[in-house]
């Protein structure tokens, strides 16, 4: 069977030996979820600078 790669750690693995495709493991499924709600975080924070604020920043 073909190896996949976490995405998380990097390592190869055999998706056969994971409980947590398509991770290698709990332990980087619950990293890559807790990515996730960082950066929802990240973009709820975000969503309250004025629009034109954050137009600015991309305009040279
Ligand atoms: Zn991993």
């Amino acid at each position: 069977m073909a190896e996949l790669k976490c995405s998380i750690c990097g390592n190869s693995f055999e998706p056969a030996e994971s409980t947590a495709l398509p991770f290698c493991s709990d332990r980087c499924r619950l990293i890559d979820l807790g990515r996730w709600l960082g950066e929802h975080y990240h973009v709820t924070v975000e969503r309250e600078v004025p629009e034109d604020e954050l137009e600015s920043e991309f305009r040279d």
